[in-house]
């Protein structure tokens, strides 16, 4: 298996709960490494650049309403095989329909409220890692 990496955002439903620690315990306990972190508020336009592939999607205003609604913490994790393996300990978008013992099925408030994101595939990531990090913050 390669050693990949992916980028995980902490949403703003999360920090406002206090669940950054209880979070990345649970992404540590996975074996996957925090070799980058961040904790910022984004813009409307940070928003709308970061899911720009959603634009057409119903929900993308409400999306970008939500992300912008409070601090959120940005990583970078790496491990064989992290985005698949980051996708498995987030569990599924709505967490009625997330595996018992993910984050989102532990922590998700609902669909859009959903604690945290995860890369969907590796070049998703790598083009994820590029837009919120620069090379230097990057400490593996
Ligand atoms: P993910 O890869 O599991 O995060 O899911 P998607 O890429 O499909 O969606 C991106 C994000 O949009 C999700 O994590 C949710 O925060 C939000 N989202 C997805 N589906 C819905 C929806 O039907 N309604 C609302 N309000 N938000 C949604």
């Amino acid at each position: 298996m390669a050693t990949e990496r992916t980028l995980s955002i902490i949403k703003p439903d999360a920090t406002r709960r206090n669940l950054t620690g209880a979070i990345n315990a649970m992404i540590e306990g996975a074996g996957l490494r925090i070799i980058a972190q961040k904790r910022t508020k984004w813009s409307k336009a940070d928003a709308e650049a970061f899911y720009a592939v959603h634009r057409e999607r119903p929900f993308f205003n409400d999306l970008v309403a939500f992300m912008t609604s409070g601090p959120i913490v940005i990583q970078v994790l790496e491990a064989d095989n992290a985005v698949q393996r980051y996708r498995d300990v987030m569990g599924a978008t709505n967490p009625a329909n997330a595996a018992v013992g993910t984050i989102r099925k532990v922590h998700a408030e609902s669909i859009e409220a959903n604690s945290v994101h995860g890369s969907d595939s590796v070049e998703n990531a790598k083009k994820e890692i590029d837009l919120c990090f620069k090379p230097a913050e990057i400490v593996g």
